[in-house]
């Protein structure tokens, strides 16, 4: 289909985009990458009145390192994080969870910002964001603000950012020796969203596991978090299989996670325990 019209803002700074947000409001949206917000717009499930396109800001495109943690620009392509060495060697998760999203065309032309700002539950980023408890940078008419992964993520497609706003950066915590990851999902073969996704970081400490941070993808509106499993794990041993089996079973407590031609909800809660006790066992190392 061919979108409704819409008018289209160019933007020459950060500034720029701020001031056009501020002006047309809920009527305007941002265009980063296009991966989303355009399907959504042809198929007119979305249909703005402005589009401001930020997508040659090149300011807001990279990775730098800022001492204990990594920046992120909100306009780095997922192919970029991918191949991006500091992001390998001080938040791996984010490789391994990027290297999973979509196709190569995709990932060259899809922003890591865009993933964040859309939150879509089916996405994979916006799971290792809460993981890595990144802090995601906004910049609004009133200067910058910071906002925690975990007040981010409101609802379904629903974020803390106010129209007016531009997600500009996002600071990942580096994460130092000790620390191991894995991200499990399970999708269709003819595409790659997540029925279910698990993004797991463990701190091992002399066999147990000292500290465990679980992230679950399409498990409810927004990711969310598997408290009762990380409560479970602090403290176990990696190596006894019951104790690991037993907190992993607890993966879907208080999840909504959705029922459609993918899966019932049960089903991907059989599914989130499953790959939970999967991504546990490998990022302890355990197989
Ligand atoms: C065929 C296909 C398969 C895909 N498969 C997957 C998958 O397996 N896993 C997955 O996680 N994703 C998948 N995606 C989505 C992809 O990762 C998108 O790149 C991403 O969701 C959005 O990034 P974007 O830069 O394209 O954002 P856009 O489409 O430009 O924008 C998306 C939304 O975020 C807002 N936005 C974007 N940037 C900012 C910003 N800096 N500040 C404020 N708001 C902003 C826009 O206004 C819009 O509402 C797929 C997409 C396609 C087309």
């Amino acid at each position: 289909m061919i979108p409704a019209a819409f008018d289209y803002v160019r933007a020459e700074s950060v500034d720029h985009a701020v001031s056009a947000l501020a002006e047309h409001g809920d009527e305007a949206k941002v265009l980063a990458g296009g991966q989303s917000l355009l399907p959504l717009m042809r198929l007119r499930l979305a249909a703005p009145e402005v589009v401001v396109d930020v997508g040659r800001l090149a300011d807001l495109r990279g990775v730098r390192d800022d001492g204990d943690a990594l920046v992120i620009g909100a306009l780095t392509t997922h192919h970029e994080v991918l191949a991006d060495p500091l992001v390998r060697q001080h938040a791996r998760l984010l490789t391994e969870v990027t290297a999973t999203v979509a196709d190569p065309a995709v990932r060259h032309r899809g922003t890591f910002g865009g993933s964040l700002a859309h939150a879509d539950a089916a996405g994979d980023l916006p799971a290792a964001a809460l993981v890595l408890d990144a802090e995601m940078v906004a910049h609004g008419p009133g200067g910058r603000r910071v906002i925690p992964a975990r007040e981010f993520f409101v609802d379904y497609l629903e974020t803390a950012l106010s129209p007016d706003e531009l997600l500009v950066e996002v600071r990942i915590p580096k994460l130092g020796a000790g620390w191991g990851f894995h991200y499990e999902k399970l999708h269709r073969v003819a595409q790659a969203w997540a029925i279910v996704g698990v993004a797991a970081a463990l701190r091992r400490d002399n066999g147990s596991i000292a500290e465990a941070r679980i992230g679950l993808t399409n498990m409810g509106r927004t990711p969310l978090r598997a408290g009762a499993v990380e409560q479970a794990l602090a403290g176990s041993d990696a190596s006894d299989d019951a104790a690991l089996s037993q907190a992993t079973d607890r993966a879907a407590d208080g999840t909504t996670p959705p029922s459609d031609l993918s899966g019932q909800a049960d089903y991907r809660q059989h599914i989130a325990r499953v790959l939970t006790r999967r991504a546990v066992r490998h990022a302890a190392g355990l197989s």
